[in-house]
């Protein structure tokens, strides 16, 4: 599910601070101007005692001019009757002055207070304190700077948790509104689809006539299908068709760590919605909330139930003709919790499925419209070649295919392009690096050769299209088959063809080199998958006959699936696995007797892959 960045969607630009941050700036200015000024002026204001020597202070007091003294310590502070006018040998002026600092020698003076005496001086005594303006300056400007950061990063962690409470409220972040437009001529396909809409489009174009006639519109769309097949594409060109907002969501966006946020953003989410009504709210990936209540295991539970309460009960609160029409997508409707698909809410259903050849060769189209492709590609040879691609699988192509061609510098896309685009998303990334002995790559010969050569000659097998003993993505080697046809039903004969042509990558090993390998992990591991379902799910077994015994679907979700107990005993388990052992070995021994028969072109094909490492599907057929 894509989501496209949207202009109109807010993002993270560097805005100018606000007032109140300019003003609260300018307050922490002048309180730091101020304590500066608290520790410094002490300082300037001792400029007033001017410091003189024991000598000069000594004979002042002999003159009988001092006054009044202070002893601090040791330190004494004079106050003189009248102002003296000393000349200092290293200043050219006069220094001035009628109170004097000076210090007691450290030995002490046994004249001095004798001399004090005498003179009549008035004397002042405190008792000695270290407290020197210096040592707080000194001792404060550390535990300053520690306050401020502290005082800095509480700031912070408070504004880290506004923006926690805050990821409900903030519109930003949660949902996207788009009001550019996209049409149904961006969608191929999907005709049901849009004929079901119709009747929305007309409602939303004009919900005032609606009213008048006391029509109801439903207010609860449910897009179902796989992903990629366009279902956000088909809801924002909705809006673009009736030219109304849309808004974008994610239904795990709302899944946050906190509970009751994913249920504040839901309510903003509808605020918004119905303050720009008539819009559309598209919540994709409905299932992530949507889940039926208690069948989850684990975290994140109570936070999604409280989700999901809050978009029912938005749901339920609108009314009649509000304008706001929800439209939801998921892939797994099997899982949504039933009171969601109840009436009012999501009760129409709109199934879009994988696109058809037709429907493929439009998509292409429209994709290839602002890309130059050379006049030799047939979009409908490459739709025919991509069964089961999704719309945006086929994107994906052109894209792959417009950077294939740009790295070969060409003008335009051509078919190579297009086809090697179409391996590359199918059988992976060639990878590099991997090297091989002669053994081992005569061994992945022959089994890719097994595979390919059932392929070609069993009847009902798919087409061979192409097969590779190039490694790519986790493969070391492919046998690529493509159907001729969109299947939707598999007959019996199809199966044992496919699961014979899955076997026959070990059965040419067997037969010709004597050895089976560990490189047939991932074909055992496909095989016995579907030969348990053809027994479990499809009846297609003898002793089971038309019996399904299995309970419950395929891929039923974690906490379901523990919930649920398998309602076959132990016997009919060990009954099954026989069963399927013996589909399997059937399999097995059909692909070594075709194998058998083909032996030449087995062989033939070995050397040539061994050469060649990549051989087409009609070159196969030739040997044969
Ligand atoms: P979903 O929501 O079903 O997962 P999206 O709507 O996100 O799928 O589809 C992803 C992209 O694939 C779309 O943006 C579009 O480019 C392309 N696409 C899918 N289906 C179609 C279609 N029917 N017609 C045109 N383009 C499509
Ligand atoms: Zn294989």
């Amino acid at each position: 599910m894509s989501t496209d960045p949207t202009p109109g969607s807010s993002g993270d630009r560097p805005t100018p601070p606000p007032d109140f941050v300019r003003r609260r700036r300018l307050i922490w200015v002048l309180i730091l101007t101020g304590l500066f000024l608290w520790i410094w002026m002490p300082l300037l204001e001792r400029e007033e005692w001017t410091p003189v020597d024991y000598t000069t202070f000594l004979e002042h007091v002999e003159e009988g001019r001092v006054e009044r003294v202070l002893l601090e310590g040791d330190e004494i502070r004079a106050t003189l009757a009248d102002t003296v006018e000393t000349a200092v040998p290293d200043l050219d002026e006069p220094v001035r002055y009628r109170r004097l600092s000076t210090w007691v020698p450290a030995m002490g003076d046994d004249r001095l207070l004798g001399m004090l005496d005498e003179q009549a001086v008035e004397i002042q005594t405190e008792p000695e304190s270290d407290f020197s303006w210096w040592w707080i300056a000194l001792y404060a400007l550390p535990a300053l700077f520690i306050l401020f950061f502290f005082l800095y990063f509480i700031r912070r962690m408070q504004a880290q948790g506004q923006q926690m409470m805050s990821v409900g409220k903030s519109t930003a972040k949660s949902y996207e509104r788009t009001d550019e437009a996209t049409t149904f001529d961006d969608v191929a396909g999907q005709e049901a689809a849009k004929r079901e809409v119709q009747e929305l489009i007309a409602f939303l174009r004009d919900p005032g006539r609606f009213e008048k006639l006391g029509g109801e519109i439903p207010t609860g769309f449910l897009l179902v299908g796989p992903p990629g097949t366009g279902k956000t594409l088909l809801a924002r060109a909705i809006a673009g068709e009736a030219d109304v907002p849309f808004f974008h969501v994610s239904g795990s966006d709302f899944m946050e760590m906190l509970v009751g946020v994913g249920a504040s953003r839901v309510r903003n989410l509808f605020e918004e919605a119905k303050s720009a009504a008539p819009s559309i709210v598209f919540i994709d990936e409905l299932d992530s909330i949507g889940r039926k209540r208690g069948a989850g295991l684990g975290g994140g539970h109570d936070e999604r139930e409280q989700t999901l309460n809050q978009l029912l009960s938005e749901l339920d609160g609108f009314e009649p003709n509000s304008g706001v029409v929800v439209v939801a997508a998921t892939n797994r409707p099997d899982v949504l919790d039933p009171a969601l698909l109840r009436p009012g809410r999501f009760d129409r259903r709109i199934t879009v499925d994988l696109p058809s050849v037709s429907a493929r060769t439009e998509i292409l189209e429209i994709h290839a419209r602002q890309k130059p492709l050379d006049p030799d590609v047939e979009l409908e040879q490459v739709a025919r070649g991509t069964p089961g691609f999704s719309g945006a699988d086929l994107r994906n192509l052109l894209n792959e295919a417009a950077l294939l061609a740009a790295r070969k510098e060409r003008e335009s896309i051509s078919m190579t392009e297009i086809e090697d685009a179409r391996d590359k998303i199918l059988m992976g990334l060639e990878r590099e690096g991997i090297v091989l002995t002669d053994d081992e790559r005569r061994h992945l010969a022959y089994h890719e050769a097994g595979h390919a050569i059932l392929a070609a000659t069993l009847e009902h097998a798919d087409p061979l299209h192409k097969v590779s003993i190039v490694p790519r993505g986790r493969a070391m080697g492919v046998t690529q088959q493509l159907p001729e046809k969109d299947r939707y039903l598999h007959s019996r004969e199809e199966l044992d063809d496919r699961l014979a042509v899955i076997m026959g990558g070990r059965a040419a090993e067997e037969l010709v080199l004597e050895t089976i390998t560990s490189g047939a992990e991932d074909d055992l591991r496909q095989a016995s998958n579907m030969a348990r379902r053809m027994v479990l799910h499809w009846g297609m077994s003898e002793s089971f006959g038309q019996v399904a015994p299995a309970g419950g679907r395929e891929q039923v979700f974690l906490g379901e699936e523990i919930a649920q107990r398998r309602d076959y005993s132990d016997s009919t388990a060990r009954e099954l696995d026989t069963e399927v052992r013996r589909i399997i070995d059937e399999a097995y021994e059909r692909a070594k007797t075709q194998l058998e028969k083909h032996r030449d072109a087995l062989d033939a094909l070995v050397e040539i892959l061994l050469e060649e490492e990549e051989v087409d599907g009609d070159r196969v057929r030739e040997l044969i």
